[in-house]
C-alpha cells in the first residue's frame, strides 16, 4: 500500500471517530492505576451509545487475562446478552494485544480506534510487541514452544462437532 492510500483509508477510517469516547477510555485508564491496575481503559460504543467501558485488573483479580479490552467484551456481552458484538466500535486507550484483538475478532467487533502503541506499551516494559513477535515465528522456535502431537484422540470432538446440527455455531 503507497502513502497516498495509507492516508486516504486512515481518514475514511477516521470519519466516525468519536474523540470523546476516547478520552473517556484514556480517563479510565488514567484513574485505574490508582486503584491499583494497569494503564488501560477500554469503551464499547454501539450507535453512538456507550455499552460498556473495561480497565485493566490483571494485578487485582490475579487474572492475566483481564485485559481492559477482555473486561469491557465481558461487560458488553452481559449487557447486551449475546456473545457477539456485532456493529460495535472499540475505543482502547492501547493499541490491542494479540489476545485481546483476537478476543475482539471473536466478539465480531466492526471498528478499533486506539491510543497509545504496542511500541508505546513495549517502552513502559509491557509484552504487547514482544508476542506479536512470537505470533511471526513458527510454534516450535518460540520462547513458549507449540508442539504438534498425535490428534487420534483430540480429533473425535471435531468429527461428533462437524456432525451434530444442534450445536449453536459461532
Ligand atoms: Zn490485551
Amino acid at each position: 500500500m503507497n502513502e497516498a492510500t495509507d492516508a486516504r483509508l486512515h481518514a475514511e477510517h477516521l470519519r466516525d471517530y468519536r474523540p470523546e469516547f476516547m478520552q473517556m477510555a484514556a480517563k479510565i485508564s488514567y484513574d485505574n492505576i490508582d486503584r491499583g491496575g494497569g494503564p488501560f481503559g477500554a469503551v464499547i460504543v454501539k450507535d453512538g451509545e456507550v455499552i460498556a467501558t473495561g480497565a485493566n485488573s490483571v494485578t487485582i483479580d490475579q487474572d492475566p487475562t483481564a485485559h481492559a479490552e477482555v473486561n469491557a467484551i465481558r461487560n458488553a456481552c452481559h449487557k447486551l446478552g449475546s456473545f457477539k458484538l456485532e456493529g460495535c466500535t472499540v475505543y482502547s486507550s492501547c493499541e490491542p494485544c494479540p489476545m485481546c484483538l483476537s478476543a475482539l475478532y471473536w466478539a465480531g467487533v466492526r471498528k478499533i480506534f486506539y491510543g497509545n502503541t504496542k511500541e508505546d506499551a513495549d517502552a513502559i516494559d509491557f509484552s504487547d510487541k514482544f508476542i506479536y513477535d512470537e505470533i511471526e515465528r513458527r510454534p516450535e522456535e518460540r520462547n513458549v514452544p507449540g508442539v504438534h502431537v498425535d490428534n487420534s484422540e483430540t480429533i473425535k470432538a471435531f468429527e461428533k462437532w462437524a456432525s451434530s446440527p444442534d450445536v449453536t455455531k459461532y
